[in-house]
């Protein structure tokens, strides 16, 4: 196999076996939903909806104003009982728009399939995958029309689809390219129009050579569409690594993938851009992969957005012991959670739940100047010394050491013999940097 890959970056333990094989499975849709209004990156929406009122599935109940923002929809037909405060899978508590499920599945008038897909114009088409809410749903949530809508004088070459999946136990997009690559190419193709680009590049790593065979013979005599097999290494599904491993072009630091004339989108938003355009179904559910050892049965679901962690856990049988923690995401780049009691979102791609090992009061030790976190960031970055100036709140120094660079893929902590933190400082960094820069902003100054 042909396959490109990055430079740096690490070799993790891929844990997919559990679920890997196994086909995705209809989550029970649950008594009560419950829908954050924010749901992408961007202003969170504001309920269209009031406690009382009844609704159908895929009514449009929340909205954003601007651009950069992605409307809600209810994912059962029901009533609101409530807007009230919820833990969010991001750790923060969020408005959510609860809704008492009738179990009547009626649909609003709004959904419609439309009949002809292939006559919509590029404009049309976007904003269809605006007014479905789609957002990037490898876990970015960034909404998805604006990565399509135009910019002056830039232009996409390449229409990147990322089915890298690098993270650890998620098996979300391995299972739907297998067991629904139609979809992936019909979206894909939705994309090229609306963007007026020509080529489409859809990247699978070779840990996943069922799916990479299947869009070769699928695509085999497709002229615009070509399958990337990529190398297993981490993080390559990063949006900078996978234009490089593809295209080998480089996005600029501080630009955007447009800026090397790439949009990326996952392959899970492609599919839904393809339900959105020719069904006329918002995003209302999706694949999320339930893994780790502390559940008793691992199993790649079909959810409704708004089901609690919760309800999937006790489907797939409950914990199978002492639990250490839940991650919302995936091992690497997933939050901690300290309850099941949170919903599956737009960005929930996974749900790993990990048993107690004796370690986790392990602390932390000194650096011993082993280097492996600078070998191993794919940014080339020096982790260790960006925690010493956060450890020291140098924060303009780290700034002038590219800390805004890093994209918290705990590469380096993985590597670390000292079991130091080293993305909490960052990241803590990166915070005092940005407020930094907004103090500024808003003085008047040019920072
Ligand atoms: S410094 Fe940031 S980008 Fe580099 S390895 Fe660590 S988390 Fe990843
Ligand atoms: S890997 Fe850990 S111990 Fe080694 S240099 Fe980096 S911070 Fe220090």
């Amino acid at each position: 196999m042909n396959t490109s890959t990055f430079k740096g970056g690490i070799h993790l333990p891929g844990y997919k076996e559990g679920t890997q094989g196994l086909p995705i499975v209809l989550a029970g849709i649950p008594d009560k939903i419950y829908l954050p209004v924010s749901q992408h990156i961007g202003a969170p929406c504001v309920p269209l909806v009031q406690v009382g009122d009844e609704v159908k599935k895929g009514q449009k109940i929340a909205e954003g104003k601007g651009f950069v923002t992605a409307p809600i929809h209810a994912s059962v037909s029901g009533k609101v009982v409530a807007i009230e405060k919820k833990q969010h899978p991001g750790g923060n508590f969020v408005n959510c728009i609860v809704i008492e499920n009738d179990y009547k599945e009626e649909w609003a008038d709004t959904v419609k399939p439309n009949s002809h897909p292939e006559e919509l114009s590029a404009e049309e088409i976007r904003k269809i995958i605006f007014e479905a809410g789609i957002v990037g749903l490898g876990g970015a949530t960034f909404p998805a029309h604006v990565k399509l809508a135009p910019v002056e004088g830039k232009k996409a070459d390449y229409i990147l689809l990322n089915g890298v999946e690098c993270e650890p136990y998620i098996t979300a997009d391995h299972r739907l390219m297998l067991e629904k690559p139609e979809r992936i190419v019909a979206g894909l193709r939705y994309i090229l129009k609306s963007t007026g680009c020509e080529q489409g590049i859809i990247a699978i790593e070779e840990n996943k050579p069922d799916a990479i065979a299947l869009f070769q013979k699928m695509l085999a005599k497709e002229k615009n569409i070509r399958v990337q097999a990529l190398k297993e290494k981490y993080p390559q599904g990063s949006e900078k690594h996978l234009i490089y491993a593809c295209t080998q072009r480089e996005v600029p630091v501080g630009g955007l993938p447009l800026d090397a004339g790439v949009v990326v989108h996952n392959v899970g938003t492609a599919a839904a851009i393809a339900d959105a355009v020719e069904e006329g179904i918002p995003l209302i559910q999706r694949i999320v992969t339930l893994s780790g050892d502390g559940v008793n049965k691992p199993t790649n679901y079909l959810v409704r957005l708004g089901t609690l962690f919760s309800s999937l856990i006790e489907e797939s049988g409950g914990y199978s012991g002492d639990v250490e923690k839940i991650i919302a995401g995936g091992l690497m780049m997933g939050k901690t959670v300290f309850t099941a009691e949170i919903p599956v979102i737009k960005g929930s791609s996974g749900i790993v739940v990990l048993k107690k090992t004796g370690k986790e009061k392990e602390r932390e030790y000194s650096c011993v100047r082993c280097a492996k976190c600078v070998d191993a960031c794919p940014l080339f970055l020096e982790p260790t010394t960006l925690v010493k100036l956060a450890k020291r709140r140098l924060w303009e120094e780290a700034e002038q050491n590219n800390a805004l660079s890093c994209i918290e893929c705990g590469s380096c902590v993985f590597v670390c013999p000292a079991r130091i933190p080293l993305v909490q400082y960052i990241r803590r960094a990166k915070q005092e940097i940005g407020a930094l820069k907004a103090k500024a902003k808003s003085a008047g100054g040019k920072k």
